[in-house]
């Protein structure tokens, strides 16, 4: 087998080389005759396996999505049921299915506040394209057609679509792409350890939301749709708000009549040992998008959550919502999401989050704050982040293109544990069966791997 494995791992490799363009990729590095992918042929649990046979702890819940973790059965065969029974078909023409609106009354249910309508797609970014849509539609509706521009923060991701790319506050996907689309505007993020200075965490919360009503009353709030924020930033390094950040957020927006919108993603489904971010910052959006761990990624889904102020008020006015996709609603996905959402339920995996697994990480990822390259380190449930700075009184990084964060993470992925670096900050978003045992492995192996950093 030892043999077989070679042979394919070259031919796969070749391959990759030759044929396929990788999302988010370098190809003068990737594309090279001794380059290529790391080929991922299995998994189960917490673990992947890639075609050499090599055993790897995915700290990274692949992409943040897969909670459940990878090889459940139950998972497969709703699926598998659902696309004997019905593999597709779509909620337009004045139809729908079974797994489509069971889903529905239970997001409904789970969702805070009065989240009580779904409006589907099948990625997180589609679900983000689908908020500017209908946000801008419920205006209209409302008779405020002018209120059509949105604000988000500087290291926010949304996606990688036109609009939610525009939404997104990332420099190297929007320079040279066209990007923001007008309408998009972007203010600073409640990152404190970078922007705070002389700042207490809450005093910079509270001036990080006031930045959010500044962009308001500089655009004319009488122009202002919504407010998009992911409540603990993800991809933009795992940004944690300070605690008096979120409730002014929302109060601002209110003030000003701005719908607030959560994009749960990431934080959707427990990964903050709350089923929602929103939850644990208390505030109640007017709309939340949900993709990832809906179906802990083992098929495509995503949903805005919309409130019923604003579906009534659609209901109510009538006219075409024009916006829509083939797979909006796809019968299979749904019958995963259910299943997924059941067993993250059984198994009780929120407050396992909470109470146990969530405060372990946070008390191994301290430990680490001993290490000379190490300038903060924040957590909450599992979500976590390791800054990795120059200086620690200073909080200095290296300069612009510092890649200590990416030979830290090759580190790592060398000697077979994903962690993603952002920037200089390593993150951390495990699956949500993870055991004890397992996140030491995954802060020990960071140690060794930050050790063979400095
Ligand atoms: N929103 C957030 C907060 C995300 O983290 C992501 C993906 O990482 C997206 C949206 C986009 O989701 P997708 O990649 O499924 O389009």
């Amino acid at each position: 087998t030892e043999e077989l494995n070679r042979n394919s791992t070259a031919r796969w490799r070749d391959l990759d080389v030759r044929h396929h363009l990788n999302p988010f990729s370098d190809y003068r590095t990737l594309k090279t005759r001794d380059g290529g992918s790391r080929i991922i042929v299995r998994g189960e649990g917490v673990h992947l396996y890639d075609s050499e046979g090599q055993q790897i702890l995915d700290g990274m819940a692949g992409l943040w999505c897969v909670n459940l973790g990878y090889g459940r059965e139950e998972l497969a065969r709703s699926a598998y049921d659902q696309m004997l029974e019905l593999p597709y078909y779509n909620s337009f023409f004045k139809t729908a299915t079974p797994p489509t609106v069971e889903l529905a009354e239970k997001l409904a249910e789970l969702a805070p506040g009065d989240l009580d309508y779904v409006f589907y797609g099948s990625s997180g970014s589609e679900s983000n394209d689908s908020v500017v849509r209908m946000a801008r539609f419920y205006w209209q509706k409302a008779g405020k057609p002018e209120k059509s521009n949105f604000i988000s923060r500087t290291y926010a991701y949304h996606g990688s679509t036109m609009a939610s790319a525009s939404l997104g506050g990332m420099k190297p996907m929007q320079q040279g792409y066209g990007l923001p689309l007008e309408g998009f505007h972007h203010v600073t993020p409640p990152y404190w350890y970078d922007f705070g200075g002389d700042l207490s965490p809450e005093e910079f919360g509270l001036q990080a939301a006031r930045a959010v009503e500044e962009k308001i009353l500089e655009l004319g709030p009488e122009t202002v749709a919504a407010f998009i924020g992911e409540p603990i930033m993800g991809a933009g390094g795992v940004l944690m708000p300070p605690e008096s950040y979120w409730p002014e957020v929302q109060r601002i927006c209110r003030k000003y009549d701005v719908l607030l919108v959560a994009d749960e993603v990431i934080c959707g489904f427990g990964r903050t040992g709350h089923m929602f971010g929103s939850e644990r910052f208390g505030i109640e959006p007017d709309m939340m998008t949900l993709a990832k761990g809906i179906t802990s990624g083992y098929l495509p889904l995503s949903a805005v959550m919309v409130s019923a102020h604003i579906a009534g008020k659609l209901i109510e006015q009538g006219g075409e919502f024009a916006h829509g996709y083939t797979y909006s609603g796809h019968p299979a996905a749904c019958a995963v999401a259910l299943a997924n959402i059941s067993l993250l339920e059984q198994e009780d995996l929120v407050r396992r989050t909470h109470e146990e697994t969530g405060p372990h990480l946070k008390a191994r990822l301290q430990e680490l704050l001993d290490h000379p390259l190490v300038g903060e380190v924040r957590s909450e449930g599992l979500i976590g982040a390791v800054e990795l700075v120059k200086d620690k009184q200073a909080r200095s990084r290296w300069d612009d293109k510092s890649t200590a964060g990416q030979i830290c993470r090759d580190h790592c992925f060398a000697s077979n544990i994903i962690l993603r670096a952002v920037r200089d900050t390593m993150v951390f978003s495990p699956p949500l069966i993870i055991e004890m045992s397992q996140i030491d492995q995954l802060v020990d192996g960071l140690r060794a791997s930050l050790d063979r950093t400095a």
